[in-house]
């Protein structure tokens, strides 16, 4: 299956079926995307992306810093009809050169603006994690369903060669029978005044942010989906950044096979890591899923093996991700991270919050 999907996401650059009207008018082939919130990762990382894209361009900017707006228009060549703030976006609607809306904005508004770009006939890329509760992400698959668009969720490690090539080693035996994965992902946390650090904003703390890599890895590493999980939070609720939020959270996520995930998140301490262990060696990444300069080896036999994927196209994980949907929306397929893989991990990322606050393990497969 990962192969099937390796090939897929490498071969959707030699893609040419047919565009929209739009694009086709356009002259370029290109899709274009509206990217609403222009901060750190809007703004810093994907903005810049749209250069080594083969199929998707930036097309429209959405803030509510008109000055940044106009400013980061003018640096694009965007025309000043492709510039809106928050108040009048739901105007996208008429604008031709808008095909996708990625949703770059704090977690707790991704829902409204999904639901809002759909409504406006616009397929959606919305950024991790997808919301904030169950019910908010699936008001958002059931929007895009009801106007007919895609909706994919910024899970770029599916597009990252060293996460792809550990996910083919794991899948295809390199290590043996999977029997322990563990991921461990934080940063240190400074300005207590941050969106992050407000719950009604962000929907919890360090595992609503780097947490969500430390579940995706568990699950894209074994693949499989977890039928229980048992969670623990360590908080210091004196510290003025964590009023709100947790700090420190770890899960055990046990899967059908019999391996188990031990899982972490962190706003105290800078790591980034990725471990799986089989009967016949290991795989680790360290740093696993940052967004540039990861490392990955093999072990076995206490020898060890860095390893480098096989070359791919000249694409970061950036680009193919972006171009990822541009393809699913040509061809109408449904992309390989989409609104329901969100879902999953929303409802396990709720389980994980209802077993640190109930002290009991809480089953995931129905079972009592
Ligand atoms: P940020 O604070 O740098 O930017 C947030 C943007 O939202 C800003 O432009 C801000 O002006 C705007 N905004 C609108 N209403 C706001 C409000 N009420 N409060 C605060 N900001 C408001 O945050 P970011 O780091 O760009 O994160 C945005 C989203 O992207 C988050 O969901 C985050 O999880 C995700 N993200 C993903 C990755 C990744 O690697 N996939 C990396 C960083 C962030």
């Amino acid at each position: 299956m990962e192969l099937d999907r390796r090939d897929f996401v490498l071969s959707a650059a030699a893609l040419t079926l047919g565009a929209p009207a739009c694009a086709a008018q356009r002259g370029d082939g290109k899709l274009g995307y509206a990217i609403v919130g222009l901060g750190s990762y809007g703004l810093g990382m994907i903005i810049p992306q749209f250069k080594n894209c083969e199929h998707s361009r930036l097309a429209a900017v959405v803030s509510g810093d008109p000055a940044k707006a106009r400013r980061v228009a003018d640096e694009h060549g965007l025309p000043a009809r492709s510039i809106y703030s928050y108040a009048d976006f739901d105007r996208i609607r008429d604008n031709p050169d808008v095909d996708i809306v990625y949703v770059c904005l704090p977690n707790a508004m991704h829902a409204e603006y999904t639901i809002r770009a759909a409504r406006a006939g616009k397929h959606v890329m919305c950024e991790k994690p997808m919301a904030v509760s169950v019910a908010e992400a699936e008001s958002m698959i059931a929007a895009c369903r009801q106007a007919k668009r895609k909706l994919m969720i910024g899970y770029r490690c599916h597009f990252e060669p060293f996460n792809l090539e550990a996910m083919r080693l794991a899948h295809t035996g390199a290590a043996g029978k999977i029997r322990y994965v563990r991921s461990e992902h934080g940063f240190v946390q400074g300005d207590p005044s941050r969106w992050r650090l407000k719950r009604a904003l962000s929907g919890g703390g360090s595992l609503m942010d780097m947490g969500v890599y430390s579940l995706q890895a568990a699950r894209y590493m074994t693949g499989e989906e977890p039928v229980a999980v048992t969670a623990r939070e360590s908080t210091d609720r004196s510290d003025p950044r964590f009023r709100e939020v947790e700090d420190m959270i770890e899960w055990t996520l046990e899967f059908p096979s019999g391996a188990l995930a031990g899982c972490q998140s962190m706003y105290s301490a800078n790591q980034n890591r990725i471990l799986l262990m089989g009967d016949k060696g290991r795989i680790e990444l360290e740093p696993a899923t940052r967004y540039e300069g990861n490392r990955m080896w093999t072990g076995k036999d206490g020898r060890e093996q860095a390893v480098s994927p096989p070359p791919g196209p000249a694409r970061t994980q950036f680009a193919g991700q972006l171009d990822h949907l541009v393809q699913c929306v040509r061809t109408g397929a449904e992309p390989i991270v989409s609104g329901e893989e969100g879902l999953r991990d929303m409802r396990i990322v709720e389980a994980i919050y209802r077993s640190a606050r109930e002290g009991r393990t809480i089953r995931l497969d129905g079972r009592a």
